[in-house]
């Protein structure tokens, strides 16, 4: 039997990357819009993205029993002072989209020797356990010097991984899918699923 699971999220991509990693273990993952499920906007006030992940989930816990994912993540600019950070959509709205944020970092880090950056992703699970649960990915990397591909989504165009020395933007899907922060979170959840016998190991 499958394991059905929603996603706290409306936003595509985030969902194909999800679904990808866990439907070969026989997850069905639900997007808040595949359920016609109208979830409260709340306001991710949290200080760590833990607690924002954890607002999330409580919001769409609100009107489905199902077992509940919910991620936050950011990309962490080190020689911006770790900016954008949690604040890493934010920070995209406010400059009038993603486009615009990227050349304002491509800019900001015109002068720096130090590029590195770390994509950070956690991973809160609700209604399954009595408490919620939580998994976190580090994908660490660099700032590329312009934009590289048309893949992904966010920052990709910009995040040069450590571990492949390619781009997120250039990589097709299942390569950004071994080593971005979001799919080694949802790694260890599904360590978690698999030795509590809620899929099949
Ligand atoms: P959230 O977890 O949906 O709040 O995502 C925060 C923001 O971080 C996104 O809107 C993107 O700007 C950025 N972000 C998170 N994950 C990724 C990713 O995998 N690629 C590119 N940008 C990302």
């Amino acid at each position: 039997m499958n394991y059905e699971i929603v996603l706290a999220t409306t936003n595509k991509h985030k969902l194909q990357e999800v679904r990808q990693i866990l439907s070969p273990h026989k997850i069905v993952v639900y997007g808040l819009n595949d359920l016609g499920l109208k979830v409260e906007d709340v306001e991710e006030n949290g200080k760590t993205y833990a607690e924002n992940a954890l607002i999330k989930a409580k919001a769409v816990q609100k009107v489905t029993s199902f077992p509940i994912i919910a991620d936050d993540s950011g990309l962490e600019i080190i020689p911006l002072d770790n900016r954008p950070g949690m604040f890493s959509a934010r920070y995209a709205s406010e400059m009038g989209g993603h486009d615009k944020a990227i050349a304002k970092i491509l800019e900001d880090l015109k002068d720096k020797d130090d590029r590195s950056a770390q994509f950070i992703c956690d991973i809160v699970l609700l209604n399954v356990e009595d408490k919620p649960l939580i998994f976190e990915g580090i994908a660490k990397g660099a700032i590329a010097t312009e934009k590289m591909g048309e893949g992904g989504f966010g920052y990709d165009p910009i995040f040069i991984s450590d571990e492949t020395k390619t781009c997120f933007g250039t990589m097709e899907q299942g390569q950004k899918n071994t080593v971005s922060h979001r799919a080694k979170a949802l790694k260890k959840l599904l360590t978690y699923l698999k030795i509590n016998g809620f899929i099949p190991l």
